[in-house]
This record gives C-alpha cells, sequence and structure tokens, in this order.
C-alpha cells in the first residue's frame, strides 16, 4: 500500500494524515517582490550542542559573546525556515524540512503549510541548497514516496555527486555518516523526479544559482531577481544571527570544510551588505528575514 492508496482507503486527505495538532507553527514573513509572493515558512527548530556548533572556540571567548547577547551556552536552538516562492504560475519551495525522523523540534512543515490552507499537490517545484538531513529528509513521506506529488525536484549536481560518491561514507567524520546514509536512501527515491543543476544556472526563470561551498562541498544560495530589486535565500552559509555576523572567521563545526565556510561567509557577507540585498536564513530568527550591514570591523544582522 503506498500513500495515495492509503489515503483513498481511509478517506483523508494527504495534509490532514501530517496535521498534529498540538504543534503550533512560528512566524511567517511575508515579501512582495514584483509578482512574486516570498514567504518564510517554519520547519521547527532544531538543538544543537555547543560543543557540536563551535568546538574550536575558546570557552570563555564564546561565552561571553552568547551571554551578552542573551543565548545559552550549552546549546543552539536555531529556527529552520524555508523559503516559499509564488508568482501566480508556479509555488516554489527551497528545501523540503526534515521530516518525521531527524528531530522531534524539526519536521513541522507539514502543519505549516496546513496552516496557510498550502496543498502539498500544489508545491511545483523543490531547490535544494544542499543534501543535510534538516534540508532534505522531508522530502519523502513515511511510504517512501515523495511528500510533494506534482513537484519537480532541482538539486546541485556537485552536491548530488558528493553524496552518492561510493567512498563518501568512509572520507565523512562519525558525526556525519547517518547524514550520508540519510541523504543516500532519499536522493535514490528522488532520482527519477531530478534535475541537476550548476552554479551560475538560472535554475528557473528569474532565480540565479550562486555558489556557496564550505558548509557541504555543493552548497547553493539563491539569488531571486526582480527589476532593480533582489532577495537571496542563504541556505545554511551564514547559521548563527550573532556569530556569524560579527565573527565570520569563527571556525563552526556545522560546516564540513571549516575554512572554506569561513571564507564563503565573508564572501557572501561582504556582497549582502555592498548589494543592500533582503536575506532569508534558514537557521536565523523570526522567521530568518532580514538584511546585512556593517558593522566595526564585521557584519551584523538587522531585522
Ligand atoms: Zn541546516
Amino acid at each position: 500500500m503506498n500513500r495515495r492508496n492509503f489515503l483513498k482507503t481511509v478517506g483523508i486527505s494527504g495534509i490532514s494524515l501530517f496535521a498534529m495538532p498540538l504543534v503550533s507553527s512560528f512566524a511567517t514573513t511575508k515579501i512582495q517582490l514584483g509578482n512574486k509572493i516570498i514567504r518564510s515558512i517554519s520547519d521547527g527548530h532544531l538543538q544543537l550542542p555547543m560543543s557540536f556548533v563551535y568546538p574550536d572556540i575558546e570557552k570563555n571567548l564564546l561565552e561571553k559573546i552568547l551571554t551578552n547577547n542573551g543565548l545559552a551556552t550549552n546549546f543552539l536552538k536555531p529556527e529552520c525556515n524555508l523559503t516559499l516562492l509564488e508568482d501566480g504560475e508556479k509555488r516554489i519551495l527551497f528545501d523540503a524540512g526534515a521530516g518525521a525522523n531527524f528531530m522531534a523540534s524539526a519536521g513541522k512543515l507539514f502543519t505549516s503549510l496546513e496552516d496557510k490552507a498550502i496543498s502539498l499537490d500544489s508545491i511545483t517545484d523543490v531547490i535544494f541548497t544542499h543534501g543535510h538531513p534538516d534540508h532534505i529528509w522531508g522530502i519523502v513521506d513515511d511510504f517512501d514516496e515523495i511528500s510533494f506529488p506534482n513537484a519537480k525536484l532541482h538539486f546541485p549536481r556537485v552536491e548530488w555527486d558528493f553524496w552518492r560518491a561510493d567512498d563518501t561514507f568512509s572520507k565523512v567524520g562519525e558525526e556525519r555518516k547517518t547524514f550520508v546514509i540519510g541523504a543516500r536512501n532519499r536522493l535514490e527515491i528522488m532520482e527519477e523526479r531530478i534535475v541537476l543543476f550548476n552554479v551560475g544556472d538560472e535554475v528557473l526563470p528569474g532565480i540565479e544559482v550562486v555558489g556557496t561551498a564550505g558548509h557541504t562541498p555543493g552548497h547553493c544560495s539563491f539569488a531571486i531577481h526582480h527589476g532593480s530589486q533582489s532577495l537571496m535565500v542563504i541556505g545554511d552559509a551564514i547559521t548563527n544571527h550573532i556569530i556569524s555576523f560579527s565573527k565570520p572567521d569563527w571556525p563552526t563545526g556545522s560546516d564540513q570544510d571549516t575554512e572554506l565556510g569561513a571564507k564563503t561567509r565573508k564572501m557572501l557577507l561582504e556582497r549582502l551588505a555592498t548589494d543592500k540585498m533582503q536575506i532569508i536564513g534558514y537557521h536565523l530568527p523570526n522567521g530568518g528575514v532580514g538584511h546585512v550591514e556593517r558593522k566595526a570591523q564585521a557584519f551584523q544582522f538587522i531585522q
């Protein structure tokens, strides 16, 4: 029995199958860019031990900056914010959330979409930033079917090759081995609907692929253009609203290549501050929408 047969049998909609009435969704932010309506949609949040996020930063220094900014020193609880773009013809999601099997505090996307009366079968395209669990595990449902039955799936080619390569499992550290197995299982199910793209491509009209490798080998961001206005979906290229901006050089354990991650972050912050682009950050607070300004020798996130 697959998901659709099951739904037919029990006579309920795909959405209500996933509804979890006790879970509330987070704030949503809406931006208008010409005929495009862009919204941030919550998938809940993660709970990450500080030893994973900033293992290489001196404890006192790290705790001082966290405490000064009202953040806990043992765990970070970053939001997970997908981007939904509607232009009257297409309904495009950026990333697919964590699904039911990654972390109890994440995987709330289906509830958030239901709250906004957006059905899963109305999603025409899903564009992925990278292959981490909180971004792709939600693409496959409990019946091993694609969660969005009519969507075309756009995936970065470098990222696709990385997660599927024979030697990736042996090359990554212990803490990332489940990421590899999880990505492989999902990518196999996604394969028949996949369209691969490269940095510099226009993945769909008005959506330019910006290479932001470091967090993962093929991580991509997306500049959405309309006339002189633009917005960038930055995925996980910039992850913490305080430290990534004020200390962009600091290595973070959430980047697979910490050195390249820092280099990319600085390059991206420079561009975003110069171009005065709005951004949606997957793990930034209050829906993740804001912009970047220069501050002292570094940057700050403005909402
Ligand atoms: Zn992430």
